[in-house]
């Protein structure tokens, strides 16, 4: 490809919205551009690179058995509303103004409504089936650039197994062709657990690249035998002791008194693992008539409640209580809830930590009031006790050998085991070997095209541009010709670069006119393209030409004889 026929519109200076490298890069090396807030035109080099990452995902999606689908965007509110995530997605789904049709912003109901009419038996099963499409989510105040569009490309695959042991061995060959696909981009990924959330399901796994631009947040163990995202991770901890003194509980006065760290203060004393910390979530109430449902959660001062910990306990989604909530079912504002003398029918949440606690501080349910001695076994009836609270950096893994680190990073992947969640809300059954109506068994697993390249372009820059590795660079070389008012070197690279293309080599070559070597050099640092080959004038007259690695931006004059070896060598390793 000739650069001066390819249209790659560089700039000089950064987006003005943009934080994070890849955005800025992306953008000033012209590979997409900025429509409206989360929508991105993907412009031709940006296309050249999407391509491959589609070819490398569906060379590794036909090997594991995958069929390619093309489903449309556009799907019915009917469809939706059988599984209830026309309401469950809420705002992030768009809807059609003026027809009842959303724009999908995943597609486990209509793969789901395809398998109920063609899978009826367990003999035509398992089944494996994908696509590369466009999905739409209605993200709130989307900033990164392409790494988190309101459009964006998705590989999308669903597998239909007719026994649990199918899924499991569906879900793996996904899992082994996701290990190929990511390394193949040049990620250098890790995996973790994660919730199901909002997909529903029993195990699921993402795909993470450590990131400052993650949004996800990830604890890995320093032996990188532990991984976890931060809303499921667990970790070795001390409960907070038992005092045995028995001391009778007991009410003092806090004047405005609002956080724990004001209460430490106030009571002279560092160690906050006492103070228990209490919230008040609610549960709405699933059906009109229905009421909703509270829970008071109480951790120790110096730990975080995990609210990802409570909806998988309760299998529902809540939420914080609101001010008034809180005052209605406790008597006090948020600073002065506690666990003793709640007017209301409130269950009680208490984290592992404080399963044996007593002499703890709480708050006495009375606007600037605590209570002190709190012994909760002896003082607190009905509290169940369960791992409710979020890891810290520095615990140790559950079987205390490694400690755990706690980092930001991209989810490039998602693979879920959804089991029947779907096929029984849209009554995708099929006749098994019993002669039993079953539902279908589903996994669901998705990649991020877009979030590739941007990850790889966090992965792989430096401040004077993109450092494309490995499958997906745009281009292998570029060939400069910094020279072109000479004939003679144009000629030159003019033959080079056809005998280049003859060999199959991946050549960007940059023959435009009248530019000065300076804004080439440049702009070849900012694409990126992993090796550069300069023809100019002085080396030209000493049958020399200069080669750049352009990640090490190790330069050498090499014979023009040498080059065919040269680049045999480089790109044959
Ligand atoms: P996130 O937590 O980042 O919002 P998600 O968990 O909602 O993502 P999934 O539904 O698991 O995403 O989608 C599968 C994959 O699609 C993700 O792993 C990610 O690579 C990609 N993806 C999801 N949302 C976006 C987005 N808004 N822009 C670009 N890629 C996205
Ligand atoms: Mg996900």
């Amino acid at each position: 490809m000739k650069l001066s026929k390819l249209f790659v519109p560089t700039q000089k200076e950064d987006p003005a919205d943009a934080v994070v490298a890849s955005h800025k890069l992306s953008i000033r090396a012209g590979l997409f551009r900025l429509l409206t807030s989360g929508v991105y035109s993907v412009l031709p080099l940006g296309l050249i690179i999407k391509n491959k990452v589609e070819k490398i995902i569906r060379e590794e999606m036909n090997a594991i058995g995958g069929n390619e689908f093309l489903l449309p965007a556009l799907s019915p509110n009917e469809l939706w509303n059988e599984t209830g995530r026309l309401e469950d997605f809420g705002d992030i789904i768009f809807r059609i103004k003026n027809r009842e049709l959303v724009l999908a912003p995943t597609h486990e109901e209509v793969f789901t409504s395809i398998s109920r009419n063609y899978i009826t038996s367990y003999k035509q099963m398992p089944q494996m089936w994908y696509q590369i499409q466009t999905k739409f989510r209605n993200e709130s105040r989307p900033k990164s650039g392409v790494l988190r569009g309101r459009q964006f490309t998705m590989k999308d695959a669903y597998s239909f197994d007719s026994t649990w042991e199918g899924l499991d061995a569906s879900y793996e060959l996904q899992e082994k062709a996701y290990r190929k696909i990511f390394t193949r981009c040049g990620l250098n990924f890790f995996v973790v657990s994660a919730s199901s959330g909002a997909m529903g399901g029993t195990k699921s796994e993402e795909f993470m690249v450590e990131s400052d631009a993650g949004e996800d947040i990830v604890v890995i163990s320093e032996d990188g035998k532990y991984s976890s995202n931060l809303e499921v991770a667990v970790s070795y901890v001390d409960g907070v002791s038992r005092k045995g003194t028995n001391l009778a509980y007991e009410e003092f006065h806090t004047p405005a008194i609002k956080s724990i760290e004001e209460l430490a203060g106030f009571l002279n004393i560092t160690d906050k693992s006492r103070l228990a910390k209490s919230r008040v979530f609610v549960i709405p109430a699933k059906t009109e008539e229905g009421k909703d449902k509270y829970l008071l959660t109480l951790v120790c001062g110096d730990d975080e409640v995990n609210e990802t910990k409570l909806q998988s306990l309760f299998g529902a989604s809540l939420r914080p209580g609101h001010p008034e909530e809180l005052m209605d079912i406790t008597g006090a504002d948020a600073g002065s809830i506690g666990p003793i003398g709640i007017k209301g029918n409130v269950k009680i949440i208490a984290d592992l930590r404080l399963q044996d606690a007593d002499e703890l501080v709480s708050g006495a349910n009375k606007n600037d009031y605590h209570i002190k001695n709190i012994d909760l076994k002896r003082d607190v009836q009905g509290i169940k006790y369960c791992d409710i609270r979020t890891v810290k950096e520095g615990e140790l893994t559950l079987d205390k050998t490694s400690k755990l680190r706690v980092t930001k990073s991209i989810e490039v992947g998602h693979i879920f085991k959804l089991g029947t969640k779907y096929s029984v809300a849209l009554g995708a059954k099929f006749l098994g070997k019993d002669g039993k109506d079953n539902p279908i068994i589903m996994g669901s697993y998705g990649i991020g095209i877009e979030r590739i390249i941007a990850t790889h372009i966090e992965q792989n820059h430096d401040s004077n541009g993109i450092a494309w590795s490995g499958e997906i660079a745009p281009f292998k070389v570029i060939l400069i010709n910094i020279t072109t008012q000479s004939k003679e070197i144009t000629e030159y690279c003019d033959t080079l670069y056809k005998e280049l293309m003859d060999k199959n080599v991946d050549v960007l070559y940059d023959d435009r006119d009248d530019l000065r070597p300076g804004f080439k050099f440049k702009d070849a640092d900012l694409i990126g393209i992993p090796y550069q080959i300069i023809v100019g004038e002085k080396n030209f007259k000493n049958g020399d030409i200069e080669f750049k690695v352009r990640k090490t931006g190790e330069r050498s004059i090499i014979s023009k004889s040498d080059l065919s070896a040269k680049l045999n060598e480089l790109l044959n390793a």
